[in-house]
């Protein structure tokens, strides 16, 4: 990739950052503290779409940070790919929230707000044009690949996504740390078998004939 094209998607990635930030299509681009646009490589082989933003999220303005974050660096470490190699959003750019008392709580994406959102996901993809797609989670499965999509029963191989680019989805790193004991370590075993399909897809697609056997990280030792 040249320099050059690196930095017109950059520009152009600005560009749209700026637009969502604008945004008040939802209630709650009134109630959120930072539009999180995204982050990562322009020229990234791999994707990463989550659900949508959470506290810690919107208080720093970037995707993936905190416990879920840490555990998404650890994930695509496992696969030898470094956080700052990849692309980062969400399906919506604004935190999902309800109130509790005085509090603002974390909630799922509703259906409509991933439907307003999604014009500037896709155009996410159209400038990054990744290799591939990893869906962390089923509301994000659910904006590619229909509301009846069960994670339980249909992460795990691969779907035909935005623009033909191929996807996969597993379970979010929030749905990992909220296991314990033998189901932590199932989940894990399904992550891990995830994680290793997406891998050899991206070797695939950049070094068919390179593509080393990699090992079971530690952290999905079970
Ligand atoms: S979630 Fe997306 S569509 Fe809704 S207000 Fe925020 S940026 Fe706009």
């Amino acid at each position: 990739m040249s320099l050059a094209e690196r930095a017109a998607r950059e520009a152009r990635l600005v560009r749209q950052a700026t637009i969502a930030a604008a945004c008040r299509k939802c209630e709650i681009g009134y109630t959120r503290c930072n539009n999180v646009y995204g982050e990562g490589d322009p020229c990234a082989s791999l994707m990463v779409i989550g659900e949508g933003p959470g506290e810690t999220e919107d208080r720093l303005g970037r995707p993936f940070v905190g416990r879920a974050g840490t555990l998404l660096d650890q994930m695509l470490a496992a696969i030898d790919l470094p956080r700052e190699d990849v692309y980062i959003c969400n399906t919506v750019k604004c935190r999902p929230t309800f109130k509790e008392g005085e509090k603002l709580r974390n909630r799922p994406p509703e259906p409509f707000e991933m439907a307003n959102c999604r014009p500037y996901l896709d155009k996410q993809i159209e400038i990054i044009a990744p290799k591939v797609i990893l869906a962390l989670g089923a509301p994000a499965a659910k904006t590619f690949l229909g509301p009846k999509f069960l994670i339980t029963k249909q992460r795990g191989i691969w779907y035909e996504g935005p623009a033909g680019i191929p996807l996969m989805v597993t379970f979010h790193p929030a749905y990992v740390l909220r296991q314990t004991g033998n189901t932590m370590i199932g989940v894990k075993r399904e992550v891990w078998h995830d994680l290793k399909l997406v891998r050899a897809k991206l070797q695939e697609a950049t070094l068919p004939s390179e593509a080393p056997e990699i090992e079971q990280a530690t952290l999905f030792e079970v």
